[in-house]
Parts: structure tokens; sequence; C-alpha cells
């Protein structure tokens, strides 16, 4: 007889669902965490307030999944966005929709969410042991059989690894259940930060730090092809670019630089103005300010920070008077605020990635179960399996949805026993 029927590895928003689904079902559930608190990444999320989910339609909210979307149908055919938020609604905490389809906790408190979800489990019957890190699987003749805890072997009918990704490390999410899968046959898709700020060639944002570009426009060019394109917000940083238009280009560009392409970012700064608009506004502006410094003229163009970085990227004296600059100036001018472009050289490490793209390969996962195809009785759950989405609350709903799954299916696989 086991110690426990099932044992959830990691208590994340994956793990805390999977084994409150288990528990409820009946199943003596036990989950080990490593760190000193449980659900420690699901607290920050959302900058401290949760985007949960998103009100995306089915076939929207797959298309928002790499590399294959697909995998996730069964799991959100049985438990989708309206049942999570249905979910945590039933939990006391009322939510709201904001822009995009972003799903929030009415509070607009993360932490409200990490305690209505940890009393829900322990309501359920879930035993959870912190500062408790696993750190290997046991297995015999093709069945899982427990956990190995340091010193301690903890046997159980079902295990189920929830133990997230590798970014952010200090919430606890350090890669280990890589190492577990990989030890029992299971291909690990090489790792990378995605959703992951980017580091710019030259000094040029040194001189930006911290300008905060709105209604921008900002597209990704690899191998001097244009790829993807983004619209929104650019925060500059002492290093290059953050924000969230530069975070979700980022995953193609992490890809681009790990080939050793040429990738650069470059910022439409006038999206609204075509180029011909914009010249026709620019010559008016200069008409109209003959007299004036050019450089004034400027100031109503662009954030102050910026002006310089302008002139010194057209070359066009800050001392012309406007009606001094040639035409030929202006359509430079015109073309930069178009194409304000950065070499981007690196990517940040997963310490500063929102998810990590890679993991273990869906390829040996039954997408019906969350089940191992190699270890009977082994399940998978969250952000270890090699599936990351964009921004919006569709990485958390993965994790609720595949968690929902692998516990139910536990469950049956000791019943079929
Ligand atoms: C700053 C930030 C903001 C984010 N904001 C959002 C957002 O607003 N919306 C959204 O959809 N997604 C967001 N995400 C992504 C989201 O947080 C993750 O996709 C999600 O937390 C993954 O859940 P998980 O349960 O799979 O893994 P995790 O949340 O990483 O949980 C894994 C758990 O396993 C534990 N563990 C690891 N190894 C062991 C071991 N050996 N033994 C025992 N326990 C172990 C860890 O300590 C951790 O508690 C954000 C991520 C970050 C970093």
């Amino acid at each position: 007889m086991s110690d426990y029927q099932i044992i959830v590895i990691g208590a994340g928003p994956a793990g805390l669902m999977a084994a409150g689904q288990a528990s409820l079902l009946g199943a003596k559930t036990l989950v080990l965490e490593k760190m000193g608190r449980a659900a420690i990444k699901l607290g920050i999320t959302g900058k401290g307030r949760c985007n949960l989910t998103n009100t995306a339609d089915y076939s929207d909210f797959l298309s928002h999944f790499n590399p294959d979307g697909g995998f996730c149908r069964q799991a959100f055919a049985r438990f989708f966005s309206t049942d999570l938020i249905a979910f945590i609604n039933k939990l006391g905490v009322p939510t709201i929709v904001e822009r995009g389809g972003r799903v929030f906790p009415e509070s607009g408190r993360a932490g409200e969410i990490v305690a209505s979800i940890l009393k829900w489990a322990g309501d359920c019957g879930v035993i959870i042991r912190k500062r408790a890190s696993v750190s290997g699987l046991l297995v015999d003749q093709g069945y899982v059989k427990g956990i190995a805890l340091n010193d301690q072997i903890i046997t159980a009918d079902a295990v189920i690894i929830a133990t997230g990704g590798a970014s952010y490390p200090a919430t606890g999410s350090t890669g280990d259940g890589y190492l577990m899968a990989e030890s029992h046959g299971h291909y690990i898709v090489p790792v990378q930060p995605s959703l992951v700020p980017m580091e710019t060639a030259g000094d040029i944002v040194l001189q930006l730090s911290d300008v905060n570009l709105r209604n921008v426009r900002a597209t990704l060019w690899i191998d001097e092809k244009k790829t993807a394109e983004a619209f929104g917000e650019v925060l500059f940083r002492p290093y290059g670019l953050a924000g969230p238009t530069i975070l979700s280009l980022s995953r193609m560009a992490v890809k681009a630089l790990c080939s050793n392409k040429q990738v650069y970012i470059s910022i439409d700064l006038k999206p609204a103005l075509n180029q011909q608009k914009l010249d026709a506004r620019l010559r008016r502006d200069l008409d109209l300010n003959g007299k004036k410094e050019f450089q004034s003229l400027l100031k109503g163009l662009l954030p102050g920070r910026l002006i310089p970085v302008c002139i010194s990227m057209t070359k066009i004296s800050i001392h012309k008077a406007s009606h001094q600059v040639t035409s030929r100036e202006r359509k430079r001018l015109g073309q930069w605020l178009k194409d304000f472009r950065l070499e981007i050289i690196r990517f940040r490490p997963f310490s500063e990635a929102i998810i990590t793209s890679g993991g273990v390969s869906t390829k040996e996962i039954d997408p019906r179960t969350m089940g191992s195809r190699i270890v009977k009785g082994l399940f998978f759950a969250g952000e270890i399996l090699d599936l990351d989405a964009d921004t919006g609350g569709f990485n958390l709903q993965w994790a609720f949805s595949s968690g929902w799954l692998a516990g139910k299916s536990a469950v049956n696989f000791l019943s079929q026993r």
C-alpha cells in the first residue's frame, strides 16, 4: 500500500488545481512544494493584479499558443475560460474584463486569487508540504511508484509533475521537472526565455532609459525580412527595450538570435500617418515655423528625450532655422520617424522572462489525459510542457486547464488499475 494515492510536485496554479480535483474525487493527495510559500509566482502575475484568463473565443485562444495550440484542445474543451471564471467567482472572488478580453480579479490583487485557491485546496482535503524539494521519481517496470525527497522516499500510485518552467527562478521555478522527466525517457525541447526584454547594440538607449512610448508600432526584422509587428507600448531600459510590444515579439527574436540571425526592431513613432501624409505634415510645420529653430519644431513631434537621438541619427543641425531644412533632410526625418531602428544583440536572462519556451515534448504526452506515454501513472501540467502563449491571461488558463485535466486523469488511472 502506497503512502499516498497521488503526489503532485509543485504548488503553482497547475499543481494546486490538479491536487484539488484529485482530492475532490476522493484520492489521498499530497502536494510537495520546494519553497516556504505556495504559488509565489501566481502572486506576482499581471504586475500583482493577476491576469487570470482571457475572453477570446476557442479558436482565437488556441492561436495564441506556441509551438502547437492544437495540443491544448482537449484540456480547453473540458475546462475553459468560462469554467475558470465561474470557478474563481464561486470561491467568492468577483472578476472584471479589461481591454483585449483580459480577465482580472475585481480587487486588482493577485494575492486574493492565491489565498482563495489555497483555501479551496485545503477544503478539498489536499495536504501541502512546504520546503519539500523533490529530487527524483521512483519508477519500476514502466510504472511510477513515488518520489525521492532528499533522503526520504514517499510512495504513490500516480505522480503529477507541475514544477513550472525555468523563468523567474526566485519564485521556485528552476526547471527541476525537466531533469525528472528526462531521466525517465522524456525528450526536453531546449528551453529559452520567452516574453523577455531585448538588449540593443550601441549606447543610444542609455540616453533614453525609462522613456515610455505609447501608441507606437514595433516591427521585428530578421535577416532584412519583416517578420512580425506589434502595436502599443515600448519601454527603454539602460540595456535595451522592454514593454508589451517587445515581449510579444521576443519569442521570434530569441529564436533568430539563437540561430545567429541579424535582428532589428524598428519603431514607427507616427503609426497613424503614412510616409506621404507625414511628409506633408512636416512640410507644413516647417513652412509655418520658418524662422524658428528646427529643434523647436521637434518638440511638437517627439518626447523631449528623443530629440537629441533624432538629431544625431538624422544628422540635421539643430541650429538651422526651419526654412533652412532641405527637402532631403525633411525626407530623412520623415523616414526616421517611421523607422527608428535598433539592432538587437541579446535577450535578457530567465530571471526576467515571463515564460519559458520549450520543455517536456508534447509528442510523448496524451492530450486527452496529460499522461506520459512513457511512464504509466505519470502526468504533467502547466508550464513544464513545451507550450507557451502570448501575454493576455493565456498562460494561466493553460496552467489551470491542464492541472484540472491531469488531476481528474490521475484518479481515472487509479480506478482503472
Ligand atoms: C512576472 C510574471 C508575471 C506573469 N503574469 C502572468 C499573467 O498575468 N497572466 C498569465 O496568464 N500568465 C502570467 N505569467 C505566467 C504564469 O505565471 C505561469 O505560466 C504559471 O505560473 C505557470 O504555472 P505552473 O503551475 O505551471 O508553474 P509555477 O507557477 O512556476 O509553479 C511551479 C511550482 O513548482 C515548485 N517546484 C519547482 N521545482 C520543485 C521541486 N523540485 N520540488 C517541489 N516543488 C517544486 C515551484 O516552487 C513552484 O511553486 C507571469 C509570469 C511571470 C514570471
